[in-house]
């Protein structure tokens, strides 16, 4: 455990025992990180708000970025799409076709791949091909 690496009583870093067990770069670079000299209870923080608290309001507007790359579904990029989504609602379609691009976007199509994740006994070859796994991308762009 990381408490054993630490002298708690002086708030210092126990360094014969880094160099037993980390090398020398390693041992420079855990030195460095800073201990907290007085004894502070632990706290969860929430680090996407100005507040550090957690309002739904807050994960919602994360998620809505972590989630919002077209055709690649969650990524840690948090590009912003939401002129994108925007644009797509405003264009005069119908409305079922604006709710399949959603899907498309969101890769929210019941596609094999997306069976397989969910744990479902699926084969998620294409059924069209037979030369690639079903998922949104294929049946999409390839
Ligand atoms: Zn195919």
């Amino acid at each position: 455990m990381v408490a054993d690496l630490i002298d708690a009583p002086t708030a210092t870093w126990k360094t014969d025992v880094l160099k037993s067990l980390f090398n020398t770069v390693h041992v420079r670079k855990i030195c460095a990180i800073p201990l907290a000299k007085s004894e502070l209870s632990d706290e969860l923080v929430w680090r996407y708000d100005g507040s550090g608290k957690y309002t739904v309001k807050s994960g919602y507007q994360l998620l809505r970025l972590a989630y919002s790359n077209p055709l690649s579904g969650p990524v840690n990029s948090v590009v912003d799409y939401s002129r994108f989504y925007s644009d797509l609602w405003s264009v005069v379609l119908p409305a079922k076709v604006k709710v399949a691009m959603w899907k498309i976007c969101n890769n929210y199509l019941p596609t094999f791949v997306n069976m397989q994740l969910r744990k479902l006994n699926v084969d998620n070859c294409c059924l069209f091909c037979k030369s690639a796994a079903e998922s949104v991308e294929h049946i999409m762009r390839d």
